[in-house]
């Protein structure tokens, strides 16, 4: 039997071996509103208060606080966008609408509920009006020169707003990694085509350009490339030439058609090329000229799962993000299962939350790795350790979170 040159290390020593390896890619300079995912690469401050002027929060009627109740006189209107002129003095008021500018003099505003009005006069109902009611002081929402969003933050949707808020119309960030997918094999063939005996069509460049889009980083389509020298050759040195990171799954056995390795070997440093896990087991992470490249293995479930585990985190570090796992809880197994005690499995599992507020975790069938349907409504994966070959319904087991997680369904129907 013919010995695979690379070492098996254990999950753990793969991942510390990638978060050593890979670093934060070189920061750019975007408009904001691109921004969306991304991680800021510099302090936001504000270099005017918000709101920059003492803005009226109801409509109504702008008053001195010291007048009272009863009749004053209107001096005029003033709405949102522009400064009307009007000074408010004992005994007068003006209309304002929300947002508007407060008129110099006034110090309280008066909700429009709370009025009558009748020939250029307006009666306040209120019995007591204090200086300040619903006016929004200017700096109450941000003050002046105030660190708005640290370097680090993820921008998210109300991160965007504050951008925008601030003025800051191009923010720098961590540019998101440009990954360049292929699928090998000789049996391959596109979806579009009709496989002739012995093809398959292609799955894998579709799941992992999807979740590396998932994942915020930018996809790279090489195609289907044959388990040829020449054409994988020139395919791989495309996808260096052109992205940040290098992704492709198949030809990573030990089959005489297995390519990938010995040139990845040839070319660069492979960090490892065997992972104590299933699936998986031929995973293999190197450097070629400063650049990551992950080989998956061909199964589609394989290559999904390696992917999660291994080079989702690598894409987050890339792009600059510190959190670069996924939640881990304990789950509760809702049925027996029995593994491999050789290698540390990942299932797919259905986990739903318990009415106790544990997870519940339920296989979602077949286990196979070529068994893509395993993966389809899976939110997560289970963790079975190495060590140990049979977990009874009711064993607690590590569970990675991939999605959203619902009620568990004899509870949600209560
Ligand atoms: P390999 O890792 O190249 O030995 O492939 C392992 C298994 O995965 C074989 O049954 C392949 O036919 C299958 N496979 C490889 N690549 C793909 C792909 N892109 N889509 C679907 N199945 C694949
Ligand atoms: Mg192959």
């Amino acid at each position: 039997m013919p010995e695979s040159p690379y070492p098996m290390i254990a999950v753990e020593d793969a991942l510390e071996i990638i978060r050593r390896e890979i670093k934060p890619l070189p920061t750019v300079a975007l408009p904001f509103a691109e921004a969306l995912d991304m991680v800021l690469a510099e302090d936001v401050y504000a270099d005017e208060p918000m709101p920059p002027f003492a803005a009226a929060s109801v409509d109504g009627f702008a008053v001195i606080a010291a007048d009272g109740p009863g009749w004053r006189r209107l001096v005029g209107d003033q709405t949102a966008g522009y400064m009307a002129g009007l000074r408010v003095e004992p005994g007068a008021a003006a209309r304002v609408t929300t947002g508007a500018p407060i008129p110099p003099g006034a110090d309280a505003m008066v909700m429009v509920e709370q009025t009558e009005e009748q020939n250029g006069q307006v009666n306040i109902l209120l019995p007591e009006i204090r200086a300040g009611d619903n006016i929004r002081p200017v700096g109450q929402d941000i003050e002046q020169g105030q660190l708005v969003l640290a370097k680090g933050t993820l921008l998210g949707p109300a991160e965007l707003g504050l951008l925008g808020t601030v003025g800051k119309t191009e923010v720098a960030v961590h540019r998101r990694p440009v990954v360049a997918v292929m699928s090998t094999g000789d049996e391959i063939v596109p979806p579009e085509q009709t496989p002739r005996p012995g093809q398959i069509r292609d799955a894998n460049r579709f799941t992992l350009m999807s979740v590396v889009r998932q994942t915020g980083a930018v996809p790279l389509d090489m195609g289907i490339v044959h388990d040829k020298a020449n054409s994988l050759e020139a395919t791989i040195e495309q996808g260096l030439a052109q992205a940040d990171v290098l992704l492709t799954s198949g030809g990573v056995s030990m089959g005489e058609l297995d390519l990938v390795k010995p040139y990845l070997a040839r070319r660069g440093t492979i960090h490892f090329g065997r992972v104590r896990t299933k699936p998986g087991k031929p995973v293999t992470f190197a450097v070629v000229d400063g650049k990551p490249c992950f080989a998956m293995p061909g199964f589609p479930v394989s290559a999904m799962v390696s992917f999660e585990v291994f080079v989702r985190p690598a894409l987050l570090k890339m792009a600059g993000h510190t959190k670069i796992y996924r939640p881990v809880e304990p789950a509760v197994l809702a049925h027996s299962i029995r593994h491999n005690p050789d290698r540390n499995e990942f299932q797919r599992v259905n986990l739903s939350r318990q009415a106790d507020g544990r997870l519940l975790a339920a296989a979602t069938g077949a286990q196979g790795s070529g068994r893509l349907l395993s993966m389809v409504g899976a939110n997560g994966l289970i963790k079975l350790p190495y060590g140990q070959s049979d977990f009874a319904a009711g064993a607690v087991v590590e569970a990675m979170l991939l999605g959203p997680v619902g009620m568990a369904q004899e509870h949600a129907d209560d």
